[in-house]
């Protein structure tokens, strides 16, 4: 642990608020305020993970060691650590909220690390100025949702925060899992989460809204001298640099966003709070994996009416949410027209990247817009698991054309129709016609395929299991399946069970299928 240098360019180059400590208040000309973890009563280390240790130059003695529990539980701060949770707002379900920020994530401080730096950061170890009503706490089936779902993502090379620790309190947290009036205690937990920077387009917001230009076009300039360097290097002119910028974050978000797509995964809340000006993935809450192929699928009841965070919608709102960090900027630009162009950028060059992903999932060379749309909506009316069905397809030969390969995809198969089944069959015909036809033979398509549709995703019933298991005290399951997750695209033997489809069992059982905020 002593290997751990801490820089703290945030903190040191950006305005404090004046006042410490957690009391609730509104912040002016500040990005954050400084506030110390809460220590907890009994912590334990559920699990760490080796890969985030490495990018901070941590052994596996000293993630093994009561020090890393303690700073990690929140108790105990290393030397050159300066805890701090941010100020930032956001619309929320398309609404602005107003003042928001860390309400349950303190930063504990930015590591210098081998090629760059990477920010610690704590959820769910206590109130910070922007807890508002709430506690400042986590529980352990989201904690351990987000930490799998992390990592996995890691793995999946999907961009995202990192999870570097799981730990449980030892202390008991009230919530109202299903918003129905029925409060429970559960075990507490705190992850800690790594990521460069921890900026969201709300932090942006936020000070446009308060008029605060002088500290926006600051905390812009940091942003991109700090994150963006090759930007800050090409760029001298400050209008031009921030509408480089832009034009940035909005190709990272297409990019992002293709990968959403492309591994079936439903954010669940792109609240402008919770995207990235990074690119990666932020904030795992009521997210979920599709099952059976449906755009318009959505794990979070809480968004259950108007489903405006469905699948099929991630692409259109991450534009809206750009839309909304133009916004944010224009004081910077005074012009609408250059930001109006990033942002129809981001339509062109998501049709063109999300094509080129949709190739490489049917394993083809060329994208073919008709074989591609027929498959979608075959997928949808037969409600096929979508990342068992794109892996047994890879297993489908031009020699010998067997649809009974595709049967385990499905969750109703005695349900399809013949008309149906007809169907898939002339599809498959057309695929392996569209595959010779672009010379592309079963070997380098199987192989393209299983490099693009991973077979081991985090499903929520898997997670479920596990956080069933690990509220007895029983970590094997997680365990196993971290390990699991590190080679999604590898076929691991013995390990079918992290790839099976949802059970009839989970199909309705809350947590296994859909969650709402509570968390
Ligand atoms: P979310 O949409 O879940 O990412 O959170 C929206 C806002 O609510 C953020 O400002 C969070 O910090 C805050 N928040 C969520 N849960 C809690 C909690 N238990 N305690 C304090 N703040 C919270
Ligand atoms: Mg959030």
């Amino acid at each position: 642990m002593h290997s751990l240098i801490f820089e703290n360019a945030f903190t040191s180059q950006l305005p404090a608020d004046p006042q410490t400590g957690s009391a609730r208040r509104q912040i002016r000309n500040a990005m954050y305020s400084r506030v110390a973890p809460t220590p907890v009563a009994a912590p334990s280390l559920l699990h760490y993970s080796n890969g985030a240790a490495k990018l901070l130059g941590l052994s596996s003695e000293d993630c093994q060691s009561d020090t890393f529990l303690q700073v990690f539980a929140g108790n105990h701060q290393l030397e050159g650590m300066d805890p701090h949770a941010t100020c930032y707002g956001g619309h929320q379900f398309g609404n602005w909220a107003g003042q928001l920020g860390d309400g349950r994530a303190i930063n504990l401080g930015e590591v210098k690390t081998a090629d760059g730096h990477l920010m610690l950061q704590l959820k769910g170890a206590g109130e910070t100025p922007y807890s508002r009503t709430a506690d400042g706490l986590a529980v352990l089936r989201s904690s351990l949702r987000e930490y799998v779902c992390s990592e996995a993502m890691f793995h999946l090379s999907v961009p995202t925060t990192r999870a570097l620790s799981l730990v449980s309190t030892g202390e008991q947290v009230m919530r109202d899992m299903l918003y129905d009036g029925h409060p429970a205690l559960e075990p507490g937990a705190v992850v800690c989460r790594v990521s460069s920077c921890f900026v969201r387009f709300g932090h942006l917001q936020m000070l446009t809204a308060r008029q605060e230009t002088d500290l926006l076009a600051n905390f812009v300039d940091f942003i991109i001298e700090r994150e963006f360097p090759a930007i800050a290097q090409s760029y001298s002119d400050p209008r031009e640099r921030y509408l480089a910028w832009f034009d940035e974050v909005c190709q990272r978000t297409v990019a992002l966003v293709v990968h959403w797509m492309r591994v079936g995964f439903v954010h669940g809340v792109m609240n402008t709070d919770n995207l990235s000006i990074l690119g990666e993935t932020i904030d795992y809450g009521p997210y979920g994996w599709l099952e059976g192929f449906d755009p318009d699928w959505t794990p979070n009841t809480t968004d259950a009416g108007q489903r405006r965070y469905r699948y099929g919608q991630q692409p259109g709102v991450a534009q809206w949410n750009l839309l909304q960090l133009a916004n944010s900027i224009y004081p910077l630009i005074e012009e609408a027209k250059p930001l109006e162009e990033a942002l129809g950028r981001f339509s062109t060059s998501y049709e063109a990247r999300w094509q080129r992903m949709m190739a490489n999932k049917l394993g083809l060379p060329e994208f073919d817009n008709g074989l591609n749309e027929r498959l979608l909506s075959l997928l949808q009316e037969t409600e096929t698991d979508m990342t068992l069905f794109y892996r047994h397809l890879a297993n489908v030969k031009n020699a010998e054309i067997d649809a009974e390969l595709l049967r385990d995809a499905y969750y109703t198969p005695q349900s399809i129709s013949r008309d149906l089944q007809t169907q898939t069959k002339r599809w498959l015909q057309d695929y392996l016609a569209a595959a010779r036809l672009q010379g592309q033979g079963d070997e380098p398509r199987a192989t393209l395929m299983n490099r693009t549709n991973p077979l081991y995703v985090p499903r929520n019933y898997l997670a479920q299991l596990a956080i069933d298991d690990a509220e007895q005290g029983n970590l094997a399951r997680l365990n196993q399946w971290m390990r699991v997750l590190e080679q999604p695209y590898t076929l691991q033997d013995g390990m079918d069970e992290y790839a099976a489809k949802r059970p009839e069992w989970a199909r309705n059982r809350s947590g296994c299928s859909t969650l709402s905020c509570s968390s």
